[in-house]
């Protein structure tokens, strides 16, 4: 190299760090604690929008949270988040329908099969299909209902209903019990409750659902990659947003101080690093916060947000996915809902009196799974899902297989599955549960999720909120968690307007 050259060189490289020193410097420190699709939302939307300083602290050894796509023998499964829920209006399907990766179902209410504990099917399938009729029908008639209601469960608007129904339908005198209790079970599948005497009527005109298909499924693939579409890693990787890059796994944040009126938030993680940036948003779930907002925040956060926090409800649901070498059963995995338990009331209340079986109770049935033909789903409910956390991988197969036998084995010639994996969402201390829920305690204080989302100081806010539970319309959900990690990225633009965008 000639000396010019060198000198040439030496100015351009000076050049280059002032650069960077100075975009750097114009560029706001943010930190995202939790990489779920909240936050990778979130840092997705800064990233594109000039944002140069941003790190995702997770606390897994992974990203996605509650998107949980994993391999299960020759398939991927998701453990968390499965189908795009509407179509009206949703985000997620918008982002992921122009890419033909998503295919909707053919689901009935007369898919469902019901058959007891003692391996029967209940009734003819012509008053099966009526009774499930009549609870799509109810469920749709929910949210005009509760419009003009408060302090309502949903337990009791349902029982009284079914009550009436039953009056009118004296075939299904001996079931009445089991029905009710299956009832109850898939009803707080969909809202995380531990029970529909906990659930307000309220969520159902607060929830602003996306009309359409709610099964939306990911043909082969599963619900992880939308993470990959969010971060542009899909479908051009050359596109990708440096968000990877800039994400700390195994990260727990266990401190936020924001005590500093003008200078920088510090966030400390469990392995001692110490982070300092302009604006945290915090996208963990209500468990975590529930659990943790007063060891996490310094200060604690105002009464108005804590009181929030105790009031929403938030639990959990679980599933079972079972592999089968060879299927023995004969219907087309397409039509997804299949067989669903009805205890008997004598079997149902010795199962009650035995605490390592009890778990049974919860788990409504099994289900085919789209363009997975060798796998059975089984969905688990409530308080029931607890139970089942703590049993091991094998009690868990073995009850499995027992349960089988018992209400399908004089139907079909039911094999050993190959495989089982299972969910456990609550005792695993990154999330302590599901999704969130209109709880009756949040009628009975007239508190509302939208509280939750405020940020700490609106002017020149610091910590912001985002995640599943703080979306007031779209709470339990992938497109209402996107939502609000995107409102809160531009919560955080709208200060820093004058931020070029790359
Ligand atoms: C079993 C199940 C089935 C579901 N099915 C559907 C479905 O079919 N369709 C649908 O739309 N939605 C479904 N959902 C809901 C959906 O998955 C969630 O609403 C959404 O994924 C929540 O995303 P989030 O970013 O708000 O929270 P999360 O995904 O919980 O992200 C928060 C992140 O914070 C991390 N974290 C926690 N504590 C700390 C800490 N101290 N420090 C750092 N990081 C921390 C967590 O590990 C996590 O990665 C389902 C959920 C479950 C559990």
């Amino acid at each position: 190299m000639t000396i010019f050259k060198k000198k040439l060189f030496n100015i351009s490289l000076i050049l280059t760090i002032i650069l960077k020193v100075n975009t750097e410097e114009i560029s706001p420190s943010v930190i995202i604690v939790g990489a779920g699709v909240s936050g990778i939302a979130a840092a997705s939307k800064l990233f594109q929008n000039g944002f140069k300083n941003i790190k995702i602290l997770e606390a897994e050894n992974k990203i996605g949270g509650r998107i949980y796509t994993t391999q299960f023998k020759n398939y991927v499964v998701d453990l968390g988040a499965q189908w795009v829920h509407g179509e009206e209006g949703n985000i997620a399907l918008e982002i992921v329908q122009p890419l033909g990766l998503v295919e909707k179902s053919n689901l009935t209410s007369r898919q469902h099969r019901f058959f007891n504990s003692s391996g029967n099917k209940i009734a003819d399938q012509a008053i099966i299909d009526d009774f499930n009729d009549f609870y799509y029908q109810i469920d749709e008639k929910l949210a005009e209902y509760a419009k003009d209601q408060a302090n309502v469960s949903k337990g009791e608007y349902f029982t009284k209903e079914f009550n009436n129904y039953f009056k009118a339908h004296s075939d299904l005198k001996e079931n009445e019990k089991g029905l009710l209790h299956l009832m109850n079970m898939v009803t707080i599948i969909g809202d995380a409750g531990d029970s529909w005497w906990d659930i307000s009527t309220t969520s159902a005109s607060e929830y602003h659902d996306n009309v359409g298909d709610h099964l939306i499924n990911w043909k082969e693939r599963g619900y992880g990659t939308m993470l990959d579409i969010l971060m542009k890693r899909f479908p051009n990787p050359e596109e990708e947003l440096p968000v990877l890059n800039n994400t700390i796994l195994n990260a727990e944040v266990t401190s936020i101080n924001y005590s500093d009126p003008i200078g920088k938030v510090k966030v400390k993680t469990a392995n001692g690093d110490l982070y300092l940036a302009d604006h945290v948003i915090y996208t963990c779930s209500l468990g975590v916060l529930k659990d943790e907002h007063k060891s996490l925040f310094q200060p604690h956060l105002s009464e108005e947000k804590q009181k929030t926090i105790k009031a929403l409800g938030f639990g959990v649901v679980g599933k079972i996915y079972l592999y089968f070498d060879e299927p023995w059963w004969s219907e087309d995995s397409s039509k997804i809902s299949w067989a669903n338990f009805i205890w008997n009331d004598k079997d149902f209340e010795m199962l009650e009196n035995d605490p390592k079986k009890k778990w049974l109770l919860g788990l409504v049935g099994f289900d085919l799974v789209e363009h997975k033909p060798k796998l059975l789903e089984g969905w688990l409910a409530g308080n029931y899902t607890r139970e089942m956390e703590k049993l091991s991988d094998e009690e868990i197969l073995n009850h499995c297989i027992e349960v089988l036998q018992r209400f399908l084995g004089k139907t079909y010639n039911i094999t050993t599955p190959s495989g089982m994996i299972r969910t456990k969402w609550n005792s695993n201390n990154h999330f302590k549960g599901s999704y969130s829920f209109r709880s009756m305690k949040s009628d009975a204080e007239n508190i509302w999720a939208s509280s939750l989302s405020e940020p700490i100081d609106e002017i020149n806010p610091k910590i912001l909120f985002a995640g599943e539970a703080t979306n007031p319309h779209l709470f339990g959900t992938v497109q209402g968690a996107i939502e609000t990690g995107w409102r809160e990225a531009e919560r955080i633009l709208a200060m820093h307007s004058n931020i070029a965008k790359n």
